[in-house]
């Protein structure tokens, strides 16, 4: 029989809702939890994070929502105000998020609160404590908890823990800039085996190792740490490609597709949470170039860029808001028509038809990160297009680029190279097209959000 499994990450995969003092709890749907789920429920595990903000809610109220989190098999890490701004705002996204992501330039001047980090990990690792029976497999997720995983072998040496870090590690150089670079990496090495996105970021943390610690780490990617052997390994995260396939199916997505293709004209999409890292002003530019350098694009293109609104009390955040505000106001200004808008800004999350429906009517899918963990929207892109056609333009550092050659590879930083990769999928010979296409879709439907759990949960278990 399956261990019982013990999920921790920073969020619990819920939403509550809260309405007139009553809260609702629902299950929310696809990222993490798509991959995850299914061993939560197999093995009759819990599910260890922060529910969000439950403020508003009376006492009543809150059991309410505590039974209703325990029915779910999640077990409520709960933050305040300062822990939310500290460990949250502050130090997981205001500094490890732009450090791991090259964005040295993103960081505050003075950062204090690694105190606050530590003890919130802390009480992660005391929530999993409380919970865990002998025999259970623990696996920690990303950047928020780095320090969990040695946290909990101080409370159960014995216990078998994996971490996965869902976002890049940085080139040491970049990481050695942080004054906790020790603690971090110790924090990390609490856990049996530890997985990257990619070879680049594994790589990154072997030299991390060998520089702090003098470390090096085996052909098979082992280190010895603390009487114990640590395995590193690459794991890149897919999506439930089985599922968006299906659901690009239905007739909902199918008209909606109809409505977004205007006779004659060819469909840039984008779709990125409104961050720094996922190199839009850029994008936007590029278009820009397009537009100026090929001229017979102009109202025969244009560009639907969906930007999720993310992380706007961080000042970083409300800096590329206005950058990004300003420019598609300066490029539609400049080339629009009475007929013609170039650039269509969406600056909201979008229902999950609407995603699927503008995955499906893209001529061209622009991915275009600085850098990038792995970049699940271009694997959606891919899953999504049964019909084998259109053209992903990918960035050469989003993660997804090491596993996606067939994707027209550009590098997000080259504005007018960018723009001519661009011409050249708007061009693109269909039979070289759909090849293309058809070599992504394999991919992405073999290595998939499930395989990509249960090839970390065997090893675990295995390594037991
Ligand atoms: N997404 C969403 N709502 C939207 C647009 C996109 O939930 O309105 C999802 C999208 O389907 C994808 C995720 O947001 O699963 C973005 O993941 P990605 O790895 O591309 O970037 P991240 O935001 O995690 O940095």
């Amino acid at each position: 029989m399956d261990p019982r499994l013990i999920l921790v990450s920073n969020r619990l995969p819920v939403t509550v809702r809260v309405k007139d003092g009553r809260a609702t709890v629902r299950q929310s749907v696809g990222g993490l939890s798509s991959g995850l789920r299914a061993p939560h429920e197999r093995s009759g595990g819990l599910w260890v994070g922060w529910p969000g903000g439950l403020d508003g809610l009376d006492q009543d109220a809150r059991r309410d929502v505590d039974r209703q989190l325990e029915k779910l098999r999640t077990v409520p890490i709960q933050l305040d105000a300062l822990e939310v701004a500290v460990f949250y705002e502050r130090i997981s996204n205001a500094v490890l998020w732009p450090i791991c992501h090259d964005r040295i330039d993103r960081l505050p001047l003075r950062v204090d609160g690694w105190d606050v980090y530590e003890s919130v990990n802390a009480r992660y690792a005391d929530a999993v404590a409380e919970h865990y029976r002998p025999g259970d497999v623990i696996w920690v997720h990303d950047y928020q908890l780095l320090r969990v995983p040695a946290l909990l072998r101080q409370r159960i040496p014995e216990a078998r823990i994996g971490f996965f870090l869902h976002i890049p590690f940085p080139n040491p150089e970049i990481f050695f800039t942080l004054p906790t670079r020790h603690s971090l990496v110790e924090g990390v090495m609490g856990a049996d085996l530890v997985g990257f996105q990619t070879r680049r970021f594994l790589g990154h943390f072997r030299a991390a190792l060998r520089r702090l610690f003098s470390l090096e780490a085996s052909v098979e990617s082992v280190v010895p740490w603390g009487g114990r052997q640590v395995r590193l390994g690459v794991f890149p995260i897919g999506v439930d490609a089985a599922d968006f396939s299906r659901r690009a199916e239905t007739s909902a997505v199918k008209a909606k597709v109809v409505e977004y293709r205007a006779p004659g004209q060819r469909l840039l999409v984008g779709v990125d949470r409104l961050d720094y890292t996922k190199g839009i002003p850029r994008r936007l530019l590029a278009v820009e170039r397009l537009l100026t350098v090929h001229p017979e694009w102009r109202e025969r293109v244009r560009l639907i860029q969906v930007a999720v609104p993310s992380r706007d009390r961080v000042d970083a955040y409300r800096r590329i808001r206005r950058e990004v505000d300003a420019l598609v106001g300066r490029i539609n200004g400049a080339f629009a028509t009475p007929t013609w808008t170039p650039i269509h800004y969406i600056y909201r999350s979008v229902p999950s038809d609407v995603l699927l429906a503008l995955y499906r009517a893209a001529d061209v899918m622009l991915v275009t990160p600085l850098r990038d963990g792995m970049n699940l929207v271009a694997k959606e892109f891919a899953a999504s297009r049964v019909d084998e056609e259109g053209v992903l333009v990918l960035s050469e550092f989003a993660g997804a680029a090491e596993e996606l050659p067939d994707a027209l590879l550009v590098n997000p930083y080259d504005v007018d190279g960018t723009a001519e990769e661009i011409h050249r999928a708007l061009t693109m010979e269909g039979a070289v097209r759909q090849r293309r296409m058809r070599a992504l879709r394999a991919t992405v439907l073999e290595h998939d959000v499930h395989r990509w759990s249960t090839s970390i949960l065997d090893m675990l278990v295995a390594g037991a």
